[in-house]
């Protein structure tokens, strides 16, 4: 099985490149933050507290998010392999990723950060909040969404460094030229 965590600081293009790589490798996607939409969409009580808190840029409760990865781990059992995006973000819940996927005898083959410049972040966000409306992406928000990432999510690539499973991709240029990085970064990848 390949099991892909798509790593990056918001605005990297992790949703883009998730949907390329999922068509190439057959993998099922797996996004908290897409998770998180639907409960707001939906107004769930889990919709309504998660709300305030991706208003504000800061991350929801490690507790939530693994249990929302749990479920769709178990709904999945046949699949061939996932893509993780943007999970895990902190150290406890890359930890927790660990011994979820050990209960299938399953590992992480591959964690994959997108790297873009701050400007360039700053920029896509912005374009993307006049374009989609998305609450967190306006000036504010942004700023404290790469903070966060900066300070909780950074040391996250340490963790899978020390396991010699993390590669940097160079995260700008064509939409086309990155998934060639990619695919060239998981075609080293013993499966
Ligand atoms: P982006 O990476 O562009 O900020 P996401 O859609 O991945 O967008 O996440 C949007 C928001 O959802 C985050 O700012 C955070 O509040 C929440 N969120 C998503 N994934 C997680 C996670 N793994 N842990 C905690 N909070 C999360």
């Amino acid at each position: 099985m390949l099991n892909i965590v798509l790593f990056g600081p918001p605005g990297s293009g992790k949703g883009t490149q998730s949907e390329k790589i999922i068509e190439k490798y057959g993998l099922v996607h797996i996004s908290t933050g897409d998770l998180l939409r639907e409960e707001v969409a939906a107004k769930t009580d889990l919709g309504m507290q998660a709300k305030e808190i991706m208003d504000k840029g800061e991350l929801v409760s490690d507790s939530i998010v693994i249990g929302m990865i749990r479920n769709k781990l178990e709904e999945h059992r046949d699949a061939s392999g996932f893509i993780f995006d943007g999970f895990p973000r902190t150290v406890e819940q890359a930890r927790e990723l660990r011994k979820a996927l050990t209960d299938y005898d399953q590992s992480v083959s591959l964690m994959i950060s997108l790297e873009v410049p701050r400007e360039e972040l700053v920029k896509r966000l912005l374009k993307r909040g006049e374009e989609t409306g998305r609450s967190d992406d306006n000036l504010e928000t942004i700023g404290n969404r790469i903070d966060v990432y900066n300070r909780q999510t950074i040391p996250v690539t340490y963790y899978y460094d020390k396991m010699h499973k993390h590669a940097s991709v160079d995260g700008t240029g064509s939409i086309d030229a990155i998934f060639d990085r990619i695919t060239e970064v998981i075609s080293k990848v013993q499966i």
